[in-house]
C-alpha cells in the first residue's frame, strides 16, 4: 500500500504546479477588449475574429469582445473598460450611451490603452474627446471645425493644414507602399523602410484635432490612383492623458488584414498601447518593398 500514497502526492503536487503556472501565465496574458457591433463595413464580424485570432495566437493576448445592438444608440451597451489593459475598436455606429463614453474618457485620461483601426476613425465625428482621442478621422461629418488635415509634404516635413473642406476620402483599393518614417519607435523598430501593402483603401483627407500626434508610418495618395498627392499618416500614435493610442488607417477589407504587414503593425501597436513596450517580433514572412506578403485566413 506504501507506493500508492506517494503516487497520488506527486500527482497531487504537480496538478497543484501545473494550476498555478496555469493562472501565471493567464494573469500575464494582456487583456483585451474589443468594441464592434456596427459597422458601414458588413465584414466586420469576420474582421473582428481575426484581429482576435491574430492577437491570440501570440500567446501575449487574452481577448474579449463588447458587441452592441445592431442599430441605433444601444442604452445597455456599458462594457466594464477599465478591466482592460487596452481596447481596439472596429466600431463605426451610433453614440454610445453618454455614461458609456464618460466613462472610456476616464478610463483613457487614466493610462487606457486604444487601437483604432479602419472605419473607427469614422466614428463619433461630434464627440470632441473621441476626436481627441483618435487624433484623425474621416467622415461623420467632419470638417474644417474638426481640426487641420495632416500630412506629410515631399520634404518629410508635417504639415496642419487647416484648409476648408470635407475630411476623408480614399480613391480605388490598390496595393500600396508604406514608408516608415520613424524607425526608432518600438512599433515600427526594425521594419524595413518601405514595404507594400495588401490591396486596400489609403484613407487620406483625414483631420481632426491631431494633438500630442506621431507619425510613424506614411503612404503616397497618388493623384493616378484618385489620391491627394500627399504622404498621408498610415501608422500613428496619439498621447491622451495618461493613455496611449495606436491607429492605423489600414484594414479595408479581410484581405487587406491578410497583410503580414497589417497584423504586425496591428500586433505590435495593440502591445505598445497597452504596455509602450514592445517584445513581439517582425516576422520572417514580413512585405518587402518589392512584394506583399499575405496570410490566408479562411472563412
Ligand atoms: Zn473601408
Amino acid at each position: 500500500m506504501k507506493p500508492f500514497p506517494r503516487a497520488i502526492a506527486i500527482i497531487a503536487a504537480f496538478l497543484c504546479v501545473a494550476q498555478l503556472a496555469t493562472w501565471a501565465s493567464a494573469d500575464e496574458k494582456l487583456k483585451v477588449l474589443i468594441v464592434d457591433g456596427q459597422n458601414n463595413h458588413g465584414v466586420w464580424p469576420k474582421t473582428t475574429q481575426m484581429m482576435k485570432r491574430y492577437l491570440e495566437d501570440t500567446k501575449r493576448f487574452q481577448v474579449d469582445i463588447a458587441t452592441t445592438a445592431p442599430k441605433g444608440s444601444d442604452p445597455e451597451y456599458k462594457p466594464t473598460f477599465s478591466k482592460y489593459n487596452v481596447v481596439l475598436s472596429n466600431y463605426n455606429g451610433a453614440a454610445w450611451p453618454q455614461a458609456t463614453q464618460e466613462a472610456f474618457v476616464d478610463y483613457m485620461k487614466q493610462g487606457g490603452g486604444l487601437v483604432v483601426v479602419h472605419a473607427a476613425n469614422n466614428a463619433f465625428g461630434d464627440w470632441d474627446e473621441y476626436n481627441k482621442i483618435i487624433g484623425l478621422g474621416g467622415w461623420g461629418g467632419r470638417t474644417e471645425r474638426s481640426g487641420p488635415y495632416v500630412y506629410l509634404n515631399d520634404e518629410g516635413k508635417l504639415v496642419r493644414d487647416t484648409s476648408p473642406g470635407r475630411g476623408g476620402h480614399h480613391g480605388p483599393q490598390h496595393p500600396f507602399t508604406v514608408i516608415v518614417r520613424d524607425g526608432e519607435h518600438p512599433i515600427t523598430k526594425g521594419m524595413p523602410r518601405e514595404w507594400l501593402h495588401v490591396r486596400d483603401e489609403l484613407y487620406d483627407m483625414l483631420r481632426g484635432p491631431a494633438e500630442n500626434m506621431q507619425v510613424l508610418a506614411t503612404a503616397y495618395a497618388d493623384k493616378d490612383k484618385g489620391g491627394t498627392g500627399r504622404h498621408e499618416p498610415m501608422i500613428f500614435t496619439v498621447s491622451y492623458g495618461k493613455g496611449r493610442v495606436f491607429h492605423t488607417p489600414m484594414g479595408h477589407g479581410d484581405y487587406s488584414q491578410e497583410c503580414v504587414g497589417f497584423i504586425t503593425t496591428l500586433l505590435r501597436g495593440t502591445e505598445w498601447a497597452a504596455t509602450g513596450k514592445v517584445t513581439l517580433p517582425i516576422p520572417d514572412d514580413f512585405p518587402t518593398a518589392d512584394n506583399i506578403s499575405q496570410r490566408a485566413f479562411g472563412n
